[in-house]
Protein backbone atom coordinates (compact mmCIF):
# COMPACT_ATOMS: atom_id res chain seq x y z
CA UNK A 1 0.00 0.00 0.00
CA UNK A 2 0.89 3.22 -0.68
CA UNK A 3 -0.36 6.88 -0.05
CA UNK A 4 0.05 10.39 -0.74
CA UNK A 5 -0.53 12.84 1.79
CA UNK A 6 -0.47 16.83 2.05
CA UNK A 7 0.08 19.15 4.46
CA UNK A 8 -0.92 22.39 3.89
CA UNK A 9 0.75 25.71 5.40
CA UNK A 10 -2.14 26.10 8.08
CA UNK A 11 -1.79 21.90 8.85
CA UNK A 12 2.15 22.54 9.69
CA UNK A 13 2.04 26.31 11.00
CA UNK A 14 3.03 25.16 14.57
CA UNK A 15 5.04 22.90 16.75
CA UNK A 16 1.56 21.44 17.82
CA UNK A 17 0.44 20.95 13.92
CA UNK A 18 3.56 19.11 12.92
CA UNK A 19 3.33 16.90 15.93
CA UNK A 20 -0.25 15.74 14.67
CA UNK A 21 0.84 15.81 11.13
CA UNK A 22 4.20 13.17 11.98
CA UNK A 23 1.67 11.65 14.34
CA UNK A 24 -0.81 10.27 11.36
CA UNK A 25 1.87 9.59 9.35
CA UNK A 26 3.96 7.50 11.74
CA UNK A 27 0.59 5.36 12.45
CA UNK A 28 0.72 4.53 8.58
CA UNK A 29 4.34 3.87 8.54
CA UNK A 30 4.43 1.35 11.50
CA UNK A 31 1.48 -0.22 9.44
CA UNK A 32 3.95 -0.82 6.60
CA UNK A 33 2.67 1.54 4.33
CA UNK A 34 4.79 3.46 2.00
CA UNK A 35 4.02 7.35 2.69
CA UNK A 36 5.25 10.17 0.50
CA UNK A 37 4.34 13.47 2.60
CA UNK A 38 3.65 16.51 0.51
CA UNK A 39 4.26 19.95 2.46
CA UNK A 40 3.66 23.32 2.04
CA UNK A 41 5.56 26.00 3.81
CA UNK A 42 4.46 27.06 7.01
CA UNK A 43 1.27 29.28 7.88
CA UNK A 44 2.04 32.56 5.82
CA UNK A 45 5.70 31.90 5.11
CA UNK A 46 4.96 32.15 1.38
CA UNK A 47 3.22 35.48 1.50
CA UNK A 48 6.01 36.99 4.23
CA UNK A 49 8.91 35.63 1.65
CA UNK A 50 6.94 37.43 -1.23
CA UNK A 51 6.78 40.91 1.34
CA UNK A 52 10.52 40.25 2.22
CA UNK A 53 11.73 40.17 -1.69
CA UNK A 54 9.55 43.24 -2.47
CA UNK A 55 11.54 45.34 0.04
CA UNK A 56 14.68 44.26 -1.20
CA UNK A 57 13.72 44.76 -4.97
CA UNK A 58 9.83 45.33 -6.02
CA UNK A 59 11.06 44.06 -9.32
CA UNK A 60 12.71 40.95 -8.63
CA UNK A 61 13.63 38.30 -11.72
CA UNK A 62 11.58 35.83 -11.90
CA UNK A 63 14.38 33.20 -11.71
CA UNK A 64 15.59 34.39 -8.46
CA UNK A 65 11.96 34.59 -6.60
CA UNK A 66 11.36 30.94 -7.31
CA UNK A 67 14.82 29.74 -5.53
CA UNK A 68 13.85 32.21 -3.24
CA UNK A 69 10.27 31.05 -2.35
CA UNK A 70 10.95 27.42 -2.72
CA UNK A 71 12.85 27.46 0.20
CA UNK A 72 9.64 28.19 2.51
CA UNK A 73 8.12 24.54 1.46
CA UNK A 74 12.14 23.34 2.17
CA UNK A 75 12.38 24.51 5.48
CA UNK A 76 8.80 22.25 6.44
CA UNK A 77 10.14 19.51 4.50
CA UNK A 78 13.13 19.10 7.15
CA UNK A 79 10.97 20.13 10.16
CA UNK A 80 8.44 17.40 9.66
CA UNK A 81 11.19 15.16 9.34
CA UNK A 82 12.60 16.22 12.50
CA UNK A 83 9.52 15.71 14.16
CA UNK A 84 9.00 12.19 13.07
CA UNK A 85 12.61 11.29 14.05
CA UNK A 86 11.34 12.44 17.70
CA UNK A 87 8.52 9.61 17.17
CA UNK A 88 10.89 7.09 16.13
CA UNK A 89 10.07 7.09 12.37
CA UNK A 90 12.70 7.02 9.64
CA UNK A 91 12.24 10.17 7.00
CA UNK A 92 13.85 11.50 4.64
CA UNK A 93 13.37 15.15 3.34
CA UNK A 94 13.41 16.11 -0.59
CA UNK A 95 13.41 18.95 -2.14
CA UNK A 96 12.10 19.53 -5.62
CA UNK A 97 15.56 18.65 -7.63
CA UNK A 98 16.03 16.00 -5.15
CA UNK A 99 12.88 14.09 -5.51
CA UNK A 100 13.42 14.84 -9.72
CA UNK A 101 10.31 16.70 -10.58
CA UNK A 102 11.58 17.91 -13.82
CA UNK A 103 9.31 21.32 -15.07
CA UNK A 104 8.74 23.64 -17.49
CA UNK A 105 11.13 26.71 -17.46
CA UNK A 106 8.12 28.70 -16.30
CA UNK A 107 9.21 30.11 -13.34
CA UNK A 108 6.11 31.54 -11.28
CA UNK A 109 3.99 28.68 -13.23
CA UNK A 110 5.85 26.39 -13.74
CA UNK A 111 4.35 23.20 -15.01
CA UNK A 112 5.14 19.22 -13.87
CA UNK A 113 6.58 17.45 -16.80
CA UNK A 114 7.12 13.99 -15.02
CA UNK A 115 9.77 12.32 -12.41
CA UNK A 116 13.04 12.64 -14.08
CA UNK A 117 15.10 10.12 -11.54
CA UNK A 118 14.23 7.18 -8.69
CA UNK A 119 15.02 8.80 -5.33
CA UNK A 120 11.46 8.72 -3.77
CA UNK A 121 11.78 4.87 -5.20
CA UNK A 122 14.66 4.51 -3.81
CA UNK A 123 14.37 5.80 -0.16
CA UNK A 124 10.94 4.28 -0.23
CA UNK A 125 12.59 0.59 -0.47
CA UNK A 126 14.71 1.90 2.16
CA UNK A 127 11.74 1.80 4.60
CA UNK A 128 11.89 5.38 4.92
CA UNK A 129 9.29 7.49 4.78
CA UNK A 130 9.64 10.65 2.08
CA UNK A 131 8.63 13.97 2.66
CA UNK A 132 8.76 16.44 -0.40
CA UNK A 133 8.68 20.06 -0.56
CA UNK A 134 5.77 20.95 -2.38
CA UNK A 135 5.23 23.43 -4.99
CA UNK A 136 8.13 23.36 -6.58
CA UNK A 137 10.22 21.48 -9.19
CA UNK A 138 13.62 21.78 -11.42
CA UNK A 139 13.39 23.11 -14.84
CA UNK A 140 16.02 21.59 -17.72
CA UNK A 141 19.07 24.16 -17.20
CA UNK A 142 18.58 22.92 -13.61
CA UNK A 143 17.18 25.64 -12.02
CA UNK A 144 14.35 25.66 -9.45
CA UNK A 145 10.92 26.25 -10.38
CA UNK A 146 7.75 26.98 -8.90
CA UNK A 147 4.39 25.86 -9.65
CA UNK A 148 1.96 28.91 -8.90
CA UNK A 149 -0.09 29.69 -5.81
CA UNK A 150 -1.60 26.86 -4.12
CA UNK A 151 0.94 24.80 -6.57
CA UNK A 152 1.69 22.16 -3.15
CA UNK A 153 -2.10 19.78 -4.08
CA UNK A 154 -0.33 19.87 -7.64
CA UNK A 155 3.08 18.34 -6.24
CA UNK A 156 0.38 15.85 -4.16
CA UNK A 157 -1.22 14.96 -7.41
CA UNK A 158 1.63 14.33 -9.36
CA UNK A 159 3.50 11.92 -6.92
CA UNK A 160 0.38 9.92 -6.83
CA UNK A 161 0.31 9.28 -10.68
CA UNK A 162 3.69 8.91 -10.90
CA UNK A 163 4.35 6.73 -8.56
CA UNK A 164 0.51 4.82 -8.83
CA UNK A 165 -0.06 5.46 -5.00
CA UNK A 166 -3.72 4.06 -3.94
CA UNK A 167 -4.16 6.88 -2.25
CA UNK A 168 -4.10 10.74 -2.49
CA UNK A 169 -5.13 12.76 0.55
CA UNK A 170 -4.94 16.30 0.58
CA UNK A 171 -5.15 17.36 4.56
CA UNK A 172 -6.19 21.23 4.97
CA UNK A 173 -7.93 23.54 7.58
CA UNK A 174 -11.75 22.71 6.34
CA UNK A 175 -13.54 19.34 6.31
CA UNK A 176 -13.64 18.94 2.62
CA UNK A 177 -15.23 20.84 -0.26
CA UNK A 178 -18.36 22.71 -0.15
CA UNK A 179 -20.30 24.41 -2.86
CA UNK A 180 -19.05 28.29 -1.28
CA UNK A 181 -15.97 28.88 1.05
CA UNK A 182 -17.26 27.65 4.53
CA UNK A 183 -15.31 30.40 6.16
CA UNK A 184 -17.46 33.07 4.47
CA UNK A 185 -20.51 31.70 4.42
CA UNK A 186 -21.39 29.50 7.63
CA UNK A 187 -24.38 27.95 5.74
CA UNK A 188 -22.26 26.36 2.49
CA UNK A 189 -22.91 22.76 2.39
CA UNK A 190 -20.46 20.52 2.16
CA UNK A 191 -20.18 17.49 -0.51
CA UNK A 192 -19.28 13.87 0.07
CA UNK A 193 -17.67 13.87 -3.40
CA UNK A 194 -17.31 16.23 -6.57
CA UNK A 195 -16.49 15.11 -9.74
CA UNK A 196 -13.44 16.92 -11.60
CA UNK A 197 -15.82 19.27 -13.54
CA UNK A 198 -17.58 20.78 -10.84
CA UNK A 199 -14.67 20.91 -8.99
CA UNK A 200 -12.80 22.38 -11.43
CA UNK A 201 -16.22 24.96 -11.86
CA UNK A 202 -16.09 25.72 -7.91
CA UNK A 203 -12.14 26.60 -8.64
CA UNK A 204 -13.03 28.80 -12.10
CA UNK A 205 -15.44 30.57 -9.53
CA UNK A 206 -12.76 31.75 -6.96
CA UNK A 207 -12.63 28.55 -4.20
CA UNK A 208 -8.75 28.48 -3.38
CA UNK A 209 -8.91 25.05 -1.97
CA UNK A 210 -7.20 23.44 -4.35
CA UNK A 211 -4.99 23.91 -7.02
CA UNK A 212 -6.44 23.98 -10.82
CA UNK A 213 -3.78 21.91 -12.42
CA UNK A 214 -4.01 19.43 -9.46
CA UNK A 215 -7.45 18.88 -10.42
CA UNK A 216 -6.51 18.57 -13.98
CA UNK A 217 -3.41 16.25 -13.22
CA UNK A 218 -6.10 13.68 -11.75
CA UNK A 219 -8.96 13.84 -14.08
CA UNK A 220 -6.14 13.54 -16.68
CA UNK A 221 -4.65 10.31 -14.29
CA UNK A 222 -8.35 9.02 -13.45
CA UNK A 223 -6.94 9.50 -9.50
CA UNK A 224 -9.41 10.27 -6.84
CA UNK A 225 -8.03 12.87 -4.27
CA UNK A 226 -9.76 13.10 -0.75
CA UNK A 227 -9.83 16.54 0.32
CA UNK A 228 -9.86 16.40 4.41
CA UNK A 229 -9.45 18.50 7.43
CA UNK A 230 -5.94 17.81 9.39
CA UNK A 231 -7.63 18.78 13.29
CA UNK A 232 -10.09 15.94 13.17
CA UNK A 233 -8.77 13.33 10.08
CA UNK A 234 -12.85 12.44 9.62
CA UNK A 235 -13.82 11.08 6.05
CA UNK A 236 -13.90 14.37 3.57
CA UNK A 237 -14.80 15.07 -0.01
CA UNK A 238 -13.60 12.85 -2.41
CA UNK A 239 -13.24 14.61 -6.21
CA UNK A 240 -13.20 12.59 -8.53
P1 LIG B 1 -3.92 24.85 2.50
O1 LIG B 1 -3.02 25.80 3.21
O2 LIG B 1 -4.23 23.63 3.30
O3 LIG B 1 -3.47 24.55 1.11
P2 LIG B 1 -5.89 26.67 1.42
O4 LIG B 1 -5.98 27.95 2.18
O5 LIG B 1 -5.16 26.68 0.14
O6 LIG B 1 -5.33 25.56 2.42
O7 LIG B 1 -7.37 26.11 1.15
C1 LIG B 1 -8.26 25.93 2.21
C2 LIG B 1 -9.19 27.10 2.30
O8 LIG B 1 -9.98 27.18 1.12
C3 LIG B 1 -10.19 27.00 3.42
O9 LIG B 1 -9.71 27.57 4.61
C4 LIG B 1 -11.41 27.73 2.87
O10 LIG B 1 -11.61 28.97 3.51
C5 LIG B 1 -11.09 28.00 1.41
N1 LIG B 1 -12.17 27.68 0.48
C6 LIG B 1 -12.59 28.48 -0.51
N2 LIG B 1 -13.60 27.96 -1.18
C7 LIG B 1 -13.86 26.75 -0.61
C8 LIG B 1 -14.81 25.70 -0.88
N3 LIG B 1 -15.70 25.80 -1.88
N4 LIG B 1 -14.78 24.58 -0.11
C9 LIG B 1 -13.86 24.47 0.89
N5 LIG B 1 -12.95 25.43 1.19
C10 LIG B 1 -12.94 26.56 0.46
N1 LIG C 1 3.35 27.86 -0.18
C1 LIG C 1 2.78 28.06 -1.50
C2 LIG C 1 1.67 29.11 -1.44
O1 LIG C 1 1.44 29.69 -0.37
C3 LIG C 1 2.30 26.79 -2.12
C4 LIG C 1 1.18 26.08 -1.40
O2 LIG C 1 0.90 26.40 -0.24
O3 LIG C 1 0.60 25.15 -1.98
O4 LIG C 1 1.06 29.39 -2.43
MG1 LIG D 1 -3.69 25.49 -0.74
Amino acid sequence: MRIVQKYGGSSLCNAERLQAAAQRVSKLARQGVQVIVVVSAQGDTTDELIEKARQVNPQGSAREMDAYLAAGEQLSASLLSMTLETLGVCAVSLCGWQAGILTDAVYGNARILELCNDRILTELEKRNVVVVAGFQGINRHGDITTLGRGGSDTTAVALAAFLRADLCQIFTDVDGIYDRDPRRYPDAQRFSEISYEEMLGLIQNGAQVLHDRSVEMARAYNLKIEVLSSMTGAPGTIVG
